[in-house]
């Protein structure tokens, strides 16, 4: 593998972009408009300079990395000599499958087309293609160059050499990749949204409040980050969208959302990109935003 095309310059996508030019690949990233691929590439450029100013890169690398990364509006154009396209857009199925559809009529024959969705299944999107054996998940974590975890989700169709060539690929990232089956949520969504759907049920029991809840887990089982706030950082429609895949695709009531959640996407308070979720980011000092909506309070 050589020449890398990544779909979609945002979040996701430029980190990606990012990891794949570090590691000497030629980079296509392809993304709608020019504003889009500009925010990505000055993004990549703001955290090089993170990495020079750490000393785990020179100035040189950077320069390089940069030079290796090349934007494009054209997808057909972006992806024709690709050896592997990894798709970072926007989460959304419709979106998804046209875009694989012209991706796999544009592309190479012998590319293997992934998609880092976070809980779109992987088979449905291989069966729009002709290379159903050549689709496959590869979810990166976020912040792209700083997680470790590429979790490689195998669709119904996808081959053991593709499987095995998009392990490798991973690791000459220094990633760890580890292949899952292709279930909603795949291994990572279906452990950690339940996770943080509970611990909004249990603020919005008034059983704690949001930075209780999030000091138990963080003290009490060392995690880096309590559910809330991470919940705030992923984005709480995001959240909300993963819940629902699991609620459908299981058909089980355990994985139905908290209504604080679903009321607190419906006000527009989505986390960090928004400003406010269970934290309120204009004003730290603030009581967190949630806070009045605890059940215990309505009662
Ligand atoms: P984002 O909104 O930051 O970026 C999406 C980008 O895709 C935008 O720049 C948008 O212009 C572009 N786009 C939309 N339609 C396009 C098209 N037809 N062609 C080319 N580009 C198009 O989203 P994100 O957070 O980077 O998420 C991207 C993907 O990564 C999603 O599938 C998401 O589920 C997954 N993901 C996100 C996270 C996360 O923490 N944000 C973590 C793991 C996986």
């Amino acid at each position: 593998m050589k020449n890398i095309s990544v779909i979609g310059s945002g979040t996701m996508g430029n980190g990606i972009a990012h990891v794949f030019a570090q590691f000497g690949y030629t980079v296509n990233l392809i993304d709608i408009s020019k504003e889009a691929l500009d925010r990505g590439l000055a993004t990549i450029g703001k955290n090089l300079d993170r990495q020079v100013a750490k000393g785990s890169l020179t100035e040189a690398d950077k320069a390089a990395t940069l030079a290796r990364i090349t934007p494009f509006t054209d997808l057909a154009q972006g992806v024709s000599q690709a050896d592997l396209v990894v798709e970072a857009a926007t989460e959304n199925v419709a979106i998804k499958l046209k875009l694989f559809q012209d991706i796999d009529a544009a592309a190479p024959a012998h590319c293997i087309l992934s998609s880092n969705t976070s809980s779109i299944s992987i088979t449905k999107i291989a069966a729009v293609t002709k290379r159903p054996g050549q689709v496959i998940g590869m979810h990166f974590m976020n912040p792209v160059p700083v997680m470790k975890l590429v979790e490689v989700i195998r669709g119904y169709s996808t081959t053991d050499e593709v499987t095995h060539a998009v392990m490798e690929t991973s690791r000459k990232l220094e990633k760890v990749p580890v292949e899952v089956n292709d279930y909603p949520g795949f291994v990572a969504n279906k452990i950690l949204m339940p996770m943080i759907n509970e611990a909004i049920i249990t603020l919005h029991e008034g059983t704690a409040g949001v930075e209780e809840i999030d000091t138990v887990m963080k003290l009490g089982m060392g995690h880096p980050m309590g559910p809330l706030r991470l919940a705030d950082f992923i984005g709480l429609d995001v959240c909300l969208a993963i819940l629902r895949v699991l609620q459908d695709g299981y058909g089980n009531p355990k994985y139905a959302p908290c209504p604080l959640l679903v009321n607190m996407v419906m006000a527009g308070n989505l986390g960090d990109k928004s400003g406010k979720g269970f934290y309120d980011y204009a004003n730290p000092k603030a009581p967190v935003v949630a806070e009045r909506f605890r059940k215990k309070e309505l009662v």
